[in-house]
């Protein structure tokens, strides 16, 4: 896989937080260019969720309600999890992802 595929498949996951159309973080960015992290560590997210009041570059409040994704390590597990569950053909809606991002959350934004 390629890394415009791997980060068109991240994207299309959608918004971890609420599962709008997501655009991509990477941990680390507004501190330069030289200080980014690869392109493979992204994290997607809706325009809201991350550059919004409440967002990641906000005051993150949406995230400290969120349960188990305070941090970018936590997003991370649950990109990383769901790719290669993805390619590997093993996803299972049981796997706590989908109980994560599914639409049930989008209620509450
Ligand atoms: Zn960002
Ligand atoms: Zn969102």
């Amino acid at each position: 896989m390629n890394i415009r595929d791997y980060k068109s498949m991240v994207s299309s996951m959608g918004c971890l937080l609420c599962g709008a159309d997501a655009e991509l973080h990477h941990p680390r960015d507004g501190q330069g260019m030289s200080q980014r992290a690869s392109d493979w560590c992204v994290i997607p997210l809706c325009p809201e969720h991350h550059r919004g009041p409440q967002g990641w570059h906000g005051d993150r409040t949406a995230f400290r309600l969120s349960k188990g994704m305070s941090t970018e390590m936590d997003m991370l597990a649950i990109v990383i999890r769901h790719t290669v569950s993805r390619m590997t053909g093993s996803h299972r809606e049981d796997n706590g992802w989908l109980f994560v991002i599914g639409p049930a959350n989008r209620g509450d934004q």
